[in-house]
Formats: structure tokens, C-alpha cells, sequence
């Protein structure tokens, strides 16, 4: 279960899988990174191509969201487009997906967005 009492943890305490990730500590195949985000492929996509998206500053998941975020969210929605232009999807088109907790689904307490394209995809 995502608890909520500790919703945001520094660079270095980020102790979710991702977190190791931004820390270069394990692999993971990067499609994009700037200062405030990074994008990498799932290790069990989904669709043909499911890519997850992720803010550098550590929040549990969408519900951590404050107005203060508000400028980083809008960033992740500009990246999402990036990574689609990137991957050339953006004709086509392609579902993004983020879970918020228990019963969303989250298995990773680290805000992230599953962008998946590549297929018609169904099932929603
Ligand atoms: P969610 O269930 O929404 O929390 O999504 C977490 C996603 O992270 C799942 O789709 C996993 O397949 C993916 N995932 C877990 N570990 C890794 C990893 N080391 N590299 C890439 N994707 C991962």
C-alpha cells in the first residue's frame, strides 16, 4: 500500500526503485532526461512501446500534487509531448496513465507517468 505521511523525500533519500534509477545506481534505457525530468522504457511494457515518465523531485504519487507544482506538472506535460516527437508517435497517437495509490494500482511510490503507444490500444 502507498502511504501518505511521507510524501516527499530529498534526491538522496529517494528509496523507490526510480529513485535508484535517478541515481544512476541501476540501468535503465533512458529516451530523455533534462534538470527536472527523465523518461525510460518499462522493463514490462504494456503496448509496444510503454515509456514511463518521471519528475527528478521525489512526490509519492499525483495526490502529493500542491499548487506550488504546478509549473513542474505543466514541465511533465511538455515532456510527455518531447518523448512522443522522440519515439514518433505523436501522429498516431498514445495513451498516457498515471495510478495514485491502492486502489489506482501503484506499485511504485514515485510520481510517474506510463506513456504507451506503438498499437491501437484498448481495453480502458
Ligand atoms: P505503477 O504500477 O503505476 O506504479 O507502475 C510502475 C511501473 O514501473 C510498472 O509498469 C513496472 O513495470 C515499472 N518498473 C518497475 N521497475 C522498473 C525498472 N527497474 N525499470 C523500468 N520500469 C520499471
Amino acid at each position: 500500500m502507498i502511504a501518505l505521511n511521507k510524501n516527499r523525500h530529498s534526491f538522496t533519500e529517494n528509496d523507490t526503485i526510480f529513485g535508484k534509477i535517478l541515481r544512476k545506481e541501476i540501468p535503465a534505457d533512458i529516451v530523455y532526461e533534462d534538470e527536472k525530468a527523465i523518461a525510460f522504457h518499462d522493463v514490462a511494457p504494456r503496448a509496444k512501446i510503454h515509456v514511463l515518465i518521471i519528475p527528478k523531485q521525489h512526490m509519492t504519487c499525483l495526490r502529493c500534487m500542491e499548487p506550488a507544482d504546478g509549473e513542474l506538472m505543466a514541465h511533465l506535460l511538455s515532456v510527455i509531448n518531447k518523448v512522443a516527437d522522440k519515439l514518433g508517435v505523436t501522429e498516431k497517437g498514445f495513451r498516457v496513465v498515471t495510478n495514485a495509490g491502492e486502489h489506482g494500482g501503484q506499485t511504485v511510490p514515485h510520481l510517474h507517468f506510463h506513456l504507451m503507444a506503438g498499437e491501437e490500444l484498448h481495453d480502458f
